[in-house]
């Protein structure tokens, strides 16, 4: 079995030497314990912050040991009850082609209700992050004009459609290529979206929420964060979800420069862990499922093949190279 190790802490960008794919024995499956081949890895940005030594919510990434992550894969050896071979599981031991791991920290998942790869990204920790983000943490409410960054990401691209399906006034987007936005408004139903490469956000998103925004999903940071305490209006919400354009950063990143119209305008800057809503996971599973049954709700994903080409999909993530939910194919 192979797997990714990381061998060097990245400083900035990472590069392909900080990775290494190494053979690995297959371990048989003890008591309580199952043997899964892994079908699909997912590639997330948390995993930079955890190829740094700093404390945070997740543990640091050893070095010279497997790293882990999202995963679906096949029980193809069990020592467990009410797990067997055949299954489908979801789990935590990523980056690998078998893995072995106690079944209490596997979920089942069923093929026949959704693509197995869905479990990673729309109907998985993406999708409720959005789901999650925009109805708890925002206090979105029906009438609230939305602005979302990142917004063809597997996060944002949800964030968008969700806000649109339950009653947003308007929904503006930005993403980092033509086509991109193109899919935003043609595909996904946003009301408009823009380039961030294409100029200064602030006057972007100015004309593109001419009222102003009533609700800020944050995936981005930055020239974003700054942009959107402009536009939002009295009483605003702002969901910290993430700040992508500062993951590689090797020097301090600046404030929002206009941090002071917080005051006049009453607005909560609230940041978000997904994994203190795993009590929506139900609801969300529901009406999101429901949705995508329906065709009222569009996802798309990037693949790649292999698990040689695991890295370089992290690396293309992080570039912007996925629209949708990046996924790696592990075959079998
Ligand atoms: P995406 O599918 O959105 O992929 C990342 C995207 O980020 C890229 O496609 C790229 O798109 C964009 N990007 C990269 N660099 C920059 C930059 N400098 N400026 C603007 N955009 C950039 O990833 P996810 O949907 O999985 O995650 C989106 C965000 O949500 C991340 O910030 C992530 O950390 C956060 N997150 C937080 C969670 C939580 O619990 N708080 C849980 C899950 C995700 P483009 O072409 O548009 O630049």
């Amino acid at each position: 079995s192979r797997e990714w190790h990381l061998v060097a802490r990245p400083h900035g960008v990472p590069r392909p030497e900080d990775f290494a794919l190494r053979e690995a024995a297959v371990e048989e499956p003890g008591p309580g314990r199952i043997l899964v081949r892994n079908l699909h890895m997912s590639v997330d940005p948390y995993m930079r912050g955890r190829m740094n030594d700093v404390k945070s919510y997740v543990p640091p990434f050893r070095l010279d040991a497997p790293m882990d992550g999202g995963a679906v894969g096949r029980v193809v050896a069990s020592s467990a009850d009410g797990f067997a071979v055949g299954d489908h599981v979801l789990h935590q031991l990523g980056w690998r082609e078998y893995a072995t791991l106690d079944a209490r920290h596997a979920v089942k998942v069923d093929p026949d209700a959704a693509p197995l790869p869905a479990y990673l990204g729309v109907l998985g920790m993406p999708g409720l992050t959005a789901y999650a983000g925009l109805l708890e943490v925002a206090s979105f409410k029906e009438g609230d004009a939305v602005f979302v960054s990142g917004a063809a990401g597997a996060v944002g691209s949800q964030v968008g459609q969700i806000a649109k399906l339950k009653g947003a006034s308007r929904v503006v987007g930005s993403a980092g290529s033509d086509e991109k936005v193109r899919v935003l408004t043609e595909e996904y139903g946003f009301d408009a979206a823009f380039n961030y490469k294409d100029g200064p956000v602030g006057e972007q998103l100015k004309k593109a929420a001419p009222d102003g925004i009533d609700v800020y999903f944050d995936n981005v940071g930055g020239e974003h964060l700054e942009a959107a305490i402009s536009s939002l209006n009295v009483h605003g919400r702002i969901a910290v979800c993430g700040m992508i354009s500062q993951y590689n950063a090797t020097e301090p990143t600046p404030a929002p420069r206009n941090l002071a119209l917080v005051i006049g305008k009453r607005l909560r800057i609230q940041g978000m862990l997904v994994s203190d809503h795993q009590a929506l996971q139900p609801r969300f599973v529901e009406e999101v499922g429901g949705w995508i049954r329906s065709g009222e709700l569009k996802y798309r994903e990037t693949t790649a093949e292999g698990i040689e080409a695991a890295v370089d999909a992290f690396l293309g993530m992080l570039r912007g190279e996925n629209t949708g939910k990046m996924i790696v194919n592990l075959g079998a």
